[in-house]
């Protein structure tokens, strides 16, 4: 499965879900080149282990597992797969969201 990081994180993104996750999959954190242009951080679905401690790190309840994000935001789900799986011209045509390069 995999979890999914909704709309609660638009405008938000607090890091502290990346301090957490041991597995470095969520992205990109404060540190990182396109922090400051995206709208929300993402879970890589390939490398998140499920293990669910982003859940209770996320101050405005933005990280749901897949199979209980809400019905309004499950397109989230797609969007945060394609972060990684898509280029950042074909992420911002497809979600009109930025991406770094
Ligand atoms: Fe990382 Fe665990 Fe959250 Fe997956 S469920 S994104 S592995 S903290």
């Amino acid at each position: 499965m995999a979890y999914t990081i909704a709309e609660p994180c638009i405008g938000t993104k607090d890091t502290a879900c990346v301090d957490v996750c041991p597995v470095d999959c969520i992205h990109p954190g404060k540190n990182e080149p396109g922090y400051d242009i995206v709208e929300q951080l993402y879970i890589n679905p390939e490398e998140c282990i499920d293990c669910g401690a982003c859940v209770p790190a996320c101050p405005v309840e933005a990280i749901f597992p897949n199979d209980e994000v809400p019905e309004k935001w499950a397109f989230y789900i797609e969007k945060n797969a394609d972060y990684y799986a898509l280029s950042a011209a074909e992420f911002q045509a497809k979600w009109n969201s930025p991406k770094p390069e």
